[in-house]
């Protein structure tokens, strides 16, 4: 096992930019890596092996002709599979999509591209991001490192995976509930869902367009920090991309590390804190040590009340259907993706195939949403369902927007639990949504969100984790307190998180 493998991406930047290791040795050691443990994890649908190794290459040749490089140039980095690639399979994790290869890149995928990362392969997903576990992926469920028995979150589980697994050293996300923060949470790396309009949707396979938002993914704040730089950035291909307003995290992360948070506000959500939440002990435990050094740090802790946040999940689960039933609606045999002829039919009608092709094509999972949303859109329960959710909406924006009258940053814990078995919740899908609890509220108001390591759990010694929360277009904030706190925490435990666990547990 090659100890660059180990090497957070701040520090493979460091070694490449010297010249003391070669992008091509750095992408060799992590394609070894996952040669060694995906067949366990899963956490891979595709690997780029050869393209990788051209890329980084590449990237040789540039450096050593003297050419001005990104920060990131010649790092590794697994894309989750539901982010157009251009001339490499994009599937997100549904048979539907099976053997497409995209003619087009995601704009977040062209900016890794110019920022000259190099590509390992794409990640394995719940079926359309619908999902808390990735067992609703049409290509079979990915293992969480900790314990393979169990689940690494979802959608974006084999992002979060690959990283716990020292498979890759940064990922990208999508997040629409949590599925970024949530799978962050119960593998103990880091994610963030940046503001609203911050990195491009044009590319990204739609779930649900005003939640949807791509956002970095990696083992330190520094290294979210550095992919949150290459990912954001107005882009005319998308009606939403925000035009201004781009705070600089790199020197947030760096700030929080260095000079602290003195001074600085953070509010407790008690909606979203212990109570009858089905919160973990465990999982409040860690939560509760976290305030306590980021209250020896300086930092004033307040307790703030968003009342409308226990209506999230409900409106959430009206808003989002209804709008993947129409986005999913493009999936109809006729323009790409699979197309089945319905069986013992001789000259079937355009409705047939469609009717055959999403019959086969989609998952029990998004076949529920579709109904649902259908339901929900249908003239006669419009207002009643869709349009009720929409005022919880307001609501929960103006919840937001009065605690951060009284805090600079708002916390809560990331997942109500850490890690369940594999198969533990597949047959009751409100357990699985409850996943999302705590997470949803962001994305319902456009707010940026991260997710770091709090510790482990007492009673199963698996990761658990804590949220931070910022007004819309201040993800810097994010950035100072996170790296503050990951600064503290990995003083108390004696050493880097991950490092100790799933690389020792996985030789
Ligand atoms: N788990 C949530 C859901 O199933 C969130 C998904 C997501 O963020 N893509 O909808």
């Amino acid at each position: 096992m090659s100890e660059l493998i180990r090497r957070t991406a701040a520090e493979l930047s460091g070694l490449l930019s010297s010249g003391e290791v070669s992008a091509v040795e750095v992408t060799q050691a992590h394609l070894d890596r996952i040669a060694q443990v995906d067949g366990d994890v899963h956490a891979f649908l595709h690997v780029a092996g050869e393209q990788a190794l051209a890329e980084a290459a590449a990237v040789d040749t540039a450096r050593k002709a003297g050419e001005q490089l990104g920060a990131l140039a010649g790092v590794p980095i697994a894309v989750k599979d539901v982010m157009t690639t251009q001339g490499l399979p994009t599937t997100a994790g549904s048979k539907m999509l099976e053997g497409w290869i995209p003619p087009y890149d995601a704009t977040v995928v062209r900016r890794l591209k110019e920022a000259r990362l190099v590509t390992l392969g794409k990640t394995n997903m719940d079926e359309f991001a619908m999902g808390s576990s990735t067992e609703h992926s049409a290509y079979g469920a990915t293992h969480n490192p900790w314990d393979l028995d169990r689940i690494p979150g979802g959608s974006g589980g084999g992002s979060s995976a690959a990283l716990a697994a020292f498979e890759a050293p940064l990922a990208t996300g999508t997040d629409t509930g949590g599925s970024i923060r949530q799978p962050a949470s119960v593998t103990g790396t880091v994610g963030v869902k940046p503001t609203y309009g911050a990195v491009s949707r044009y590319g990204l396979i739609a779930l649900a367009s005003s939640l949807d938002q791509a956002g970095p993914c990696a083992r330190t704040v520094l290294d979210t920090a550095l992919l949150h730089e290459v990912m954001a950035g107005h882009d005319p291909l998308d009606s939403t991309s925000l035009t201004d307003g781009y705070p600089d995290v790199v020197a947030a992360a760096k700030a929080g590390a260095t000079e602290g948070i003195a001074g600085l506000k953070i509010g407790v959500i008690r909606e979203l804190h212990g109570g009858d939440g089905g919160y973990q002990a465990g999982v409040m435990a860690r939560f509760d040590e976290s305030l306590a050094l980021l209250t020896k740090a300086g930092a004033e802790i307040v307790e703030v009340s968003c009342p409308s946040f226990t209506a999230a999940l409900a409106a959430y689960y009206l808003i989002l259907p209804s709008e993947a039933s129409s986005n999913l609606a493009k999936f109809d045999a006729m323009r790409y993706g699979l197309r089945v002829g319905p069986a013992g039919v001789e000259a079937p009608s355009a409705e047939q195939v469609m009717a055959a092709t999403r019959a086969a094509g989609f998952g029990d999972e998004v076949k529920r949403r579709i109904i649902l949303g259908t339901y929900a859109l249908s003239s006669g329960y419009y207002d009643a369902y869709y349009g009720s959710a929409q005022k919880v909406r307001t609501l929960i924006q103006r919840d937001f927007a009065a605690a951060f009258g009284q805090a600079d940053v708002l916390v809560s814990p990331t997942s109500p639990t850490t890690a369940f078995k594999l198969g533990a919740k597949l047959d009751d899908p409100l357990s699985m949504y409850l996943q999302d609890v705590a997470t949803i509220p962001a994305n319902l108001a456009g707010v940026p969100g991260m997710s770091l390591p709090s510790g482990l759990a007492d009673e199963d010694g698996l990761p658990a984790g804590i949220q931070l929360l910022a007004p819309a277009q201040a993800d810097d904030r994010l950035y100072r307190v996170g790296a503050a706190l990951e600064s503290l925490l990995v003083e108390s435990w004696g050493g880097p998180f991950l490092a100790k666990n799933t690389l020792e547990a996985m030789k």
